[in-house]
């Protein structure tokens, strides 16, 4: 059996206080389950929770092995890291997974800057646990026990990737943070810039990386999917932060044929109020065939999608 359970949802920083309890105001961290296997995307505030059902729980069965996956190393993807308690037993085993920054940095550098005394009062030599590093880029991972991974670089200010994980004939997806390509060549002809064949270059490239994106998902049991932003939201101001919009990650997701889209990175100033809306609102939108004109309404033939907003404690089954 594949499943994933969401111990953090949240983008950007942490969110708590009494409009998220909810949704949860943990930033991104992911339990996957293949059977026995584990395996943790990210180490945002997530981890410490997580770190602490492992303890009470997978510890009692033997020692924790696991592979983690970090997608980028912005803050909100690693802070937790310090917090995770099962680093402090020798018999933890971690396979540490993740590309190298922009800065041309390793991952395990950029997370070992962080136990430095001016960031945090633990040093690394009294982490206990046995930490391996792998750094990779686009690639395919056969981790053994029928449990593969396909990594894929994604659209953000940083190098980040999504990860597709497919076991026993079921897959589940991750994308976050992530925007869609858009052409960065002016297309306005009266710009005192605009090139037509630069303009159509663009166009052709952008058309290509989405593409791409699009078949990452193909048929995914489960998409984890960036929604930071509503498609209003994204024109007034954020385009270009690395963020996707709840429209894009649906249409997508139903153009790729998957079976249950997880939205996700929920941005901190969503209340439980305002994502409990939403997740009504796009669902309803969703089976829609009488409203011409929309994208959703035209690609919803090929539905079929569950659509449900992460929610800390959650867990979705592949
Ligand atoms: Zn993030
Ligand atoms: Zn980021």
């Amino acid at each position: 059996m594949l499943s994933v359970r969401f111990w953090g949802v949240r983008g950007s920083i942490p969110s708590p206080g009494s409009s998220t309890v909810i949704f949860g105001g943990n930033t991104s961290c992911l339990e996957i389950r293949a059977d026995e296997r584990l395996i943790i995307i990210d180490l945002g505030t997530g981890v410490r929770p997580l770190g602490d059902y492992l303890m009470s729980h997978d510890f009692k069965k033997g020692p924790i092995n696991a592979d983690i996956f970090v997608s980028h190393t912005h803050w909100d993807h690693i802070i937790g890291f310090p917090l995770l308690t099962p680093l402090f037993i020798p018999t933890t085993t971690f396979r540490m997974w993740g590309p190298i920054s922009s800065e041309g940095e390793a991952l395990e550098s950029v997370l070992n800057a962080q136990l430095a005394y001016k960031f945090w009062p633990v040093r690394l030599s009294e982490l206990s646990a046995k930490l391996e590093y792998g750094q990779i880029q686009t690639t395919s991972i056969d981790l053994g026990e029928g449990l593969t991974v396909k990594t894929k670089y994604l659209n953000h200010p940083a190098m980040c990737l999504g990860y597709r994980f497919e076991y026993q004939g079921k897959s589940i997806v991750t994308a976050y943070d992530h925007e869609p390509y858009r052409n960065l060549f002016p297309t306005d002809p009266s710009d005192p810039n605009y090139d037509e064949n630069i303009a159509e270059e663009g166009e052709l490239v952008v058309k290509e990386e989405n593409a791409k994106i699009q078949d990452f998902f193909r048929n995914a049991d489960i998409l984890i999917h960036d929604s930071q932003y509503t498609e209003q939201e994204y024109q007034n101001g954020k385009t270009g932060w690395g963020h996707s919009t709840y429209e894009y990650a649906i249409s997508t997701a139903l153009k790729a044929g998957v079976k249950t889209l997880a939205l996700f990175h929920h941005d901190p100033n969503s209340s439980d109020e305002l994502l409990s809306q939403r997740e009504q609102e796009y669902r309803r939108k969703l089976p829609s065939s009488s409203v011409s004109g929309g994208l959703l309404s035209r690609i919803s033939h090929l539905g079929g999608l569950s659509l449900v907003l992460a929610k800390e404690g959650m867990t979705l089954i592949a």
